[in-house]
């Protein structure tokens, strides 16, 4: 009973991390406060992914490789987001690429 419980917490701050990302990143206009939040958006999503992990008991090594894995994973995620000084929107590459120059939506470049 009481995992179920933890089960659907986990659900909810999910679903509530989900929409707040909507809301926070894909609309509003100010790329100031994107460029803010993000790290600790990505950083607090990453956490509740680790606990989740945690939570589920895998075997030691496996647990340990995987949040081993999710530190740069994070980093990268961070990395790979720019948010438009013009438009204001978000561009992502894949973590494994470099990021972007230009934003994919008004092709501002990042640089300017
Ligand atoms: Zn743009």
């Amino acid at each position: 009973m009481v995992q179920q419980e933890l089960l659907v917490t986990f659900a909810l701050i999910w679903l509530g991390l989900s929409v707040g990302s909507f809301m926070l990143f894909q609309r509003g206009e100010d790329a100031a406060r994107k460029r803010r939040l993000w790290p600790a958006y990505t950083i607090f999503s990453n956490t509740v992914i680790g606990a989740m992990l945690i939570y589920m008991q895998p075997p030691t090594l496996m647990l340990l490789g995987l949040l081993a894995f999710m530190v740069p994973l994070t980093w990268l995620t961070i990395r790979a987001t720019k948010f438009c000084s013009r438009c204001a929107r978000a561009t992502r590459t894949p973590f494994f690429l470099k990021p972007a120059t230009k934003c994919s939506h008004c092709q501002k470049s990042f640089n300017d």
